[in-house]
């Protein structure tokens, strides 16, 4: 496609520049700094202090694909300038930033961020260390480097476990901390974010495909994976994932 061929071997300032450039064609080009920084939320902006443009962004959108990064370039430089911008950016920023995935992680944020730390491994009647290295031995032959694990904060339904990257922090939803829980749920649930640990996102054009083909074939290797779904979904009443 010809429109990917321009993102190809940008990083993000010389994103930046073009668009600056594209917005303001006889200005002098200021020095460009990019940074991400962790947020509690979305939080993003764009400045221009002592003729230097920094630009700060949330680092959920960290390894976003370019045509996005160039949408938001548009969208705060935008505003900084006082020009239109055009509905496609607009559109396409705000598509990435509703997809339930980016969604999750805004939340899941908000909830370890928000706080002064993260819950321990160990619940009021479940050790997460002790299922973790379980785990391991069974099935990566003791071998995953563990990370931090945490419970949620609430009996979340919605999401029963998630593995954050940027913490390299597994949480668990505090559903599973309890005795009448099925520990074959609790088992796959994270199993499940364990196999994030060896299978990386990969970044395609458009999007960010965190369970790929691989990540699918290695989960097929835990067993009882039918009767384990089929609890979850009951656990869950409504649709639920993991993530
Ligand atoms: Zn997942």
């Amino acid at each position: 496609m010809q429109v990917q061929s321009v993102f190809l071997f940008e990083t993000p300032v010389e994103i930046w520049s073009r668009v600056y450039r594209t917005l303001r064609p006889r200005a002098a080009m200021p020095e460009i700094q990019v940074r991400y920084g962790k947020f509690v939320d979305a939080h993003t902006y764009a400045r221009l202090r002592d003729g230097k443009l920094e630009v700060k962004i949330t680092d959920v959108l960290d390894g976003a694909p370019a045509p996005i990064l160039e949408s938001l370039a548009y969208i705060l430089l935008g505003k900084l300038f006082r020009k239109p911008v055009p509905a496609l950016y607009n559109q396409r920023y705000r598509r990435y930033m509703n997809r339930r995935e980016m969604r999750r992680s805004l939340q899941l944020l908000r909830q370890m961020r928000g706080r002064k730390y993260l819950s321990g491994a160990q619940g009021k009647n479940c050790n997460l260390e002790r299922v973790f290295e379980d785990l391991n031995r069974r099935f990566f032959d003791g071998l995953l480097a563990r990370p931090q694990l945490g419970w949620s904060k609430t009996r979340s339904r919605g999401i029963l476990g998630h593995y954050d990257p940027s913490h390299n922090a597994i949480i668990i939803s505090r559903i599973f901390d309890d005795p009448e829980a099925p520990r074959l749920g609790l088992e796959y649930v994270m199993f499940h974010e364990m196999l994030h640990l060896c299978h990386p996102p990969e970044h395609g054009y458009a999007k960010r495909r965190v369970h790929t083909k691989e990540f699918k074939e290695a989960e097929r290797g835990f067993p009882r994976l039918k009767e384990a779904k089929l609890l979850l979904k009951k656990l869950c009443a409504k649709a639920c994932r993991e993530s």
